[in-house]
């Protein structure tokens, strides 16, 4: 099965690592797969402002640069680990409030979406890009601080449009996604080193980006793993 991480951050937003490091981190441990999802925070409340203040987001002005060093990084990554890089964004609606608050994947994204867009038109578009949609640490978490509730706590209305729910993120196991039976996957959220060990995604499937996003979707041949050294 193919090992894979799908939740990464680099120094493009609040990662501790350089993007190249990062792939060599990855390619070396073994990973088949993986996706680097910098944050795209909202700059429609004070939160946000201070996040793109600090350049904790990738912003629309330098989306093309981001994924081009992606696409770059990829195609190394490919050649010396034989390891898949997919680009993507980690949607963050960041608000005082964990009931309001909302973290989406949008793994092989195109083109810039803005977090301040509506849920709808954020689906919709993401979407249009062929892009899978996935529901980061849905649940509570061990560190409160980071809850983000609103997608859960507003299921009935958006389970549809969303392709995956992260059943783990890190070292937090949320078992209200197997109990609703909704498609999942686990993920690090690598922010430091030592994120690598944590819980991990396995697929079995061939390792190319519309068959991962397949497998997925269909929720057939997925399983999770602790990754530990
Ligand atoms: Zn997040
Ligand atoms: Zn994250």
């Amino acid at each position: 099965m193919l090992l894979c991480d799908f939740h990464i951050h680099t120094k493009y937003s609040d990662g501790s690592v350089e993007l190249r490091r990062t792939v060599d981190l990855y390619g070396q441990a073994g990973f088949d797969v993986i996706a680097i999802t910098d944050h795209v925070v909202n700059g429609d409340n004070t939160i946000g402002r201070l996040a793109r203040r600090f350049r904790f987001s990738v912003r629309e002005d330098n989306f093309d640069e981001y994924i081009s060093r992606v696409r770059e990084e990829g195609e190394r990554a490919m050649h010396k680990y034989g390891m898949l890089v997919v680009p993507g964004v980690e949607i963050s609606k960041n608000h005082l409030s964990s009931d309001k608050s909302a973290h989406i994947l949008l793994l092989d994204i195109k083109e810039f979406i803005p977090a301040s867009w509506t849920y709808e038109k954020i689906f919709l578009a993401a979407k249009e890009q062929g892009a899978l949609i996935v529901a980061c640490h849905p649940h509570q978490m061990s560190d409160m601080s980071r809850n983000t509730l609103f997608l859960w706590n507003n299921r009935d209305k958006y389970a549809r449009h969303i392709d995956a729910w992260e059943i783990a993120n890190r070292d937090d196991v949320f078992n209200v996604i197997s109990l609703k039976k909704y498609p999942y996957i686990a993920n690090s959220d690598f922010h430091k080193t030592r994120h690598l060990y944590s819980w991990k995604t396995l697929l079995n499937c061939e390792k190319d980006i519309d068959s991962i996003k397949q497998c997925i979707r269909h929720n057939k041949g997925v399983a999770i793993t602790l990754f530990r050294n």
